[in-house]
């Protein structure tokens, strides 16, 4: 265990937690990030950002993160690129456990975002992060020529299809229903794209592989359960996310679907515990309002901290 007490250790490293790591550096809290093995979170997986004001040209979502990163360690913000394991925030200062060693902390921001989400039907497990994906960034320009799909409704699967035409020969949208949960502009771009079909009221049943890999799927009708097969070599899924709270273990209070609580402004459950960005916010999810959110946090610690003495 290091001697030191924190003032405030951020984990996570996506938009709230750089902003909250610019925010508590500028108030001379030190603060102390652990931004994970992957840092920068889920703007490292997205192509083009377009809706982050100051970017009028748009902005990739990596060098969107390396900027946010500069700028915090530029007023001191001190970044190591581990993963918490776990937390024990019943006494103060609070214990977070990191590649065997404890960390201690009078206060915390967590940032850890949400991650994607599987569909978790038959013959998926074995083609994880093979002929199935969930980003298109990451694995998009192995499907050269070839045909995909990719599933769900809303901006993400407009976001994955659009690019996926850089590559694939052809890209199919399957969705379960008739309306879409995604912005008008971003379903119009996919409508509109010549290589880009979309197809409604149908789900996945179970995928086909062969020994090439992923072949195709049963996809299913769930207004008559009729089925019918599509063929296809990749296969992209985005259909939301979920809170990366499971290293907490419960120590602060979260909804059913393990999405922190706030309960005065962006305080948790535990007092000294704050929490932004994604992992609380299942509503706007924005790069935008994350990075207000984190803004938020490192206001609310300094003013907490301040208060504890
Ligand atoms: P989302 O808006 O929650 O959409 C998820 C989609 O997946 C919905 O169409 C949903 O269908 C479908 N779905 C969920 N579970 C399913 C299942 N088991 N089987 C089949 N389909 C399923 O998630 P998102 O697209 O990831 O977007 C999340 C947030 O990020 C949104 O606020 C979005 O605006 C934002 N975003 C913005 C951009 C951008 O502006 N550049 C890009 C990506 C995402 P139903 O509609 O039937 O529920």
């Amino acid at each position: 265990m290091g001697d030191d007490v924190h003032n405030v250790i951020i984990i996570g490293s996506g938009p709230a937690g750089y902003t909250a790591g610019l925010y508590a550096a500028r108030a001379m809290l030190d603060p102390l990030m652990f931004a994970g093995y992957m840092s920068g979170g889920q703007l490292m997986l997205t192509s083009d950002v377009e809706n982050f004001p100051g970017y009028p040209s748009g902005i990739g979502g990596p060098e969107m993160m390396i900027h946010m990163r500069e700028q915090a360690e530029r007023f001191g913000l001190e970044v190591q690129d581990k993963n918490v394991e776990r937390v024990d925030f019943s006494e103060r200062p609070f214990g977070i456990w990191v590649e065997g060693d404890e960390y201690r902390a009078e206060s915390v921001i967590i940032c850890t975002g949400a991650e994607a989400i599987w569909l978790g039907v038959e013959g998926e497990e074995a083609q994880k992060g093979r002929g199935i994906s969930t980003c298109a960034t990451c694995d998009g320009a192995f499907f050269r020529d070839q045909e995909v799909i990719v599933v769900g409704g809303g901006d993400s699967a407009m976001e994955e299809a659009t690019f996926l035409t850089r590559f694939a020969s052809k890209v199919t949208i399957i969705h379960r229903r008739e309306g879409f949960r995604a912005s008008k502009v971003m379903y119009e771009r996919a409508a509109n794209h010549p290589k880009i079909d979309i197809v409604t009221h149908r789900q996945i049943k179970r995928w086909l592989s062969d020994e090439n890999g992923l072949s195709g799927a049963i996809i299913e009708d769930p207004r008559d359960g009729s089925e019918q097969e599509i063929a296809c070599s990749g296969a992209f899924i985005a259909i939301g996310h979920k809170p990366m709270t499971g290293f907490l273990d419960g120590e602060v209070a979260m909804d059913e679907s393990g999405y922190i609580l706030h309960t005065e402004h962006t305080m948790t459950s535990i007092p000294g515990v704050f929490a932004a960005g994604d992992v609380v916010d299942k509503r706007y999810r924005q790069a935008i309002t994350a990075a207000g959110m984190g803004c938020q946090a490192a206001m609310d610690v300094e003013k907490w901290l301040e208060d504890q003495h």
